[in-house]
C-alpha cells in the first residue's frame, strides 16, 4: 500500500492503527483490500445511526445542494429548529452551537465565569473529576481530570478542583470553599474506562448544586444523544442540569457541538459574550436534524438500551469463566469489559477478527457500537469481541507457561 510506505506530511499527532477504511454501511466497514468489519466502535461514539444511513445522507445531500453557511449575523432556521428539538427531548431551555465537544465545554465553562461574576465570586473554581476527559482545548485540558492530558502543556487555565468519582462526601467536603461556582461531570466516565456511577449519584450532585447556587454541568458529549438508553444519560435520574454538553453522535459524523442551558443559566450569555463562525451553520444543523427526527423516529434510545443488554450478556456468557476477566459495565450501547492486565495489544487481535472497538483506561475493551442495530448485528459484534478476547489471553497464558 504507498499510503503505508511514503513518509507522512501530517504533524505525529495521532498513534494510528495499521488499517484505514474507504466504505461504511450501517455497522460494517470495508478497508483498502476490501476485508469486511463489524464497527464496534462507530467512530468513538459518533455514528451512532452507523455509517451511510440513507436518511442522514438525503439531509446531506439536499442542504449542501441548498445553503451551506450564512454566519450567524443573520438568524438560520435549521438553528433554531435544531434547538427546539434538543431543547424537547432533554427538557433544557436554550442551546448555544459550537463545532465539536471541546467548544461545546468551552462555552460550559464561560458560563462558570459569567454565573461567578452574579455570585461576586473573583477567582472561580470549578470542581471536575479525576478519570473525567473534557476535550484538548486549554479550558477543556485543564479540567480533564488526567495527568497525561496535562503533561507539556503547564501553565494550565485555572481553576479546577479534581475530586474523587462517585464520591458525594469528597463534594461535600469543599462545599465550605466559597470560592467554588459549579461542578462539572460525566454521567459515565467514557475515557476514564466505563464506570458507572452508583445510582442517585447524579441527584445528589444536584442537590447539592442547588443548595450552594453552583451549576451542575453534564458532559454528556460521549454519553448523550441515545447512547446509554436515553436521550442523554442525566435523564435516567430524573434531573435537569444547568447545563448540557453534547457534540460526538449530535451530526453522525458532521462536526458540531451544542452547549445546552436551562433556567437561569440560559439567560446568561447576552450578545457580544461568545460566538463561533462556523457554529449553527444550516448544513450542520439540518443534518443533526435529521439524526434527531430519524432516532425518534426509529425509537433508538429503546434499541440502544435492549442491543446493549444483549451485547452484555452475551459477552459475560462468553468471558465470566476466564480469570483474567474482572468486570464488564455499561449503559445501554456504552461498555466497557475489564480485564486484569494492561491489553492494548488486543485492539490488533479485534482487527485479525475483523472487528473494531478500542482499549481504554489501559485495561477496559471499550464498546460504543452504533445504536440502531438489529439483535443479530449485536450477536455477531458479541462473538467477535469475545473471540478476540479469549485469543488475547489464551495466548498469554501460553507465553507465561512457557
Ligand atoms: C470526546 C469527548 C470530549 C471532546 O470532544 P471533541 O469533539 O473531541 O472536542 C469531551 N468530553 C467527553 C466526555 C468526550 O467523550
Amino acid at each position: 500500500m504507498s499510503f503505508a510506505n511514503s513518509p507522512s506530511s501530517l504533524i505525529p499527532a495521532y498513534a494510528r492503527l495499521p488499517v484505514s477504511f474507504d466504505r461504511g454501511d450501517g455497522v460494517r466497514l470495508w478497508d483498502h483490500d476490501g476485508n469486511e468489519y463489524f464497527d464496534a466502535l462507530g467512530g468513538i461514539a459518533v455514528c451512532g445511526l452507523g455509517h451511510s444511513h440513507p436518511a442522514i445522507t438525503a439531509a446531506i445531500t439536499e442542504q449542501a445542494g441548498t445553503l451551506l453557511h450564512t454566519s450567524n449575523l443573520f438568524s438560520v432556521t435549521h438553528q433554531e429548529n435544531l434547538a427546539k428539538k434538543l431543547c424537547s427531548v432533554s427538557g433544557m431551555d436554550a442551546v448555544f452551537f459550537g463545532n465539536s465537544g471541546a467548544e461545546a465545554n468551552e462555552a460550559a465553562i464561560k458560563l462558570t465565569r459569567l454565573h461567578a461574576r452574579k455570585k461576586n465570586v473573583e477567582h472561580p473554581v470549578v470542581i471536575t473529576f479525576n478519570g473525567s476527559f473534557h476535550g484538548r482545548t486549554m479550558a477543556t485540558l485543564s479540567a480533564t481530570g488526567n495527568e497525561k492530558v496535562h503533561n507539556g502543556f503547564s501553565p494550565l487555565v485555572g481553576e479546577f478542583l479534581h475530586l474523587p468519582y462517585n464520591d458525594i462526601a469528597a463534594i461535600e467536603n469543599v462545599i465550605g470553599n466559597k470560592n467554588v461556582v459549579a461542578i462539572m461531570v460525566e454521567p459515565i466516565l467514557g475515557e476514564g474506562g466505563i464506570v458507572v456511577p452508583d445510582n442517585g449519584y447524579l441527584r445528589a450532585i444536584r442537590k447539592i448544586c442547588d443548595d450552594q447556587n453552583w451549576l451542575m454541568i453534564c458532559d454528556e458529549i460521549q454519553t448523550g444523544m441515545a447512547r446509554t438508553g436515553h436521550w442523554f444519560a442525566c435523564l435516567a435520574e430524573q434531573i435537569t442540569p444547568d447545563v448540557i454538553t453534547s457534540a460526538k453522535a449530535l451530526g453522525n459524523g458532521i462536526p458540531i457541538g451544542a452547549c445546552l442551558t436551562a433556567g437561569d443559566a440560559a439567560k446568561l450569555i447576552q450578545p457580544g459574550h461568545h460566538g463561533s463562525t462556523f457554529g449553527g451553520n444550516p448544513f450542520s444543523c439540518r443534518v443533526a436534524l435529521a439524526v434527531l427526527e430519524t432516532m425518534q423516529k426509529q425509537n433508538i434510545t429503546d434499541n440502544a438500551k435492549t442491543t446493549g443488554d444483549l451485547l452484555m450478556n452475551s459477552l459475560t456468557e462468553s468471558l465470566h469463566n476466564r480469570p483474567e476477566f474482572k468486570q464488564i459495565r455499561g449503559r445501554g450501547m456504552m461498555i466497557g469489559v475489564e480485564l486484569d492486565t494492561d491489553c492494548t495489544g488486543l485492539v490488533n487481535t479485534g482487527l485479525n477478527n475483523r472487528v473494531v472497538f478500542n482499549v481504554t483506561a489501559g485495561n477496559t475493551v471499550r464498546l460504543l457500537p452504533p445504536c440502531n442495530l438489529t439483535e443479530s448485528e449485536t450477536s455477531e459484534i458479541a462473538r467477535r469481541v469475545a473471540d478476540s478476547i479469549l485469543q488475547h489471553c489464551e495466548t498469554k497464558t501460553a507465553v507465561t507457561d512457557a
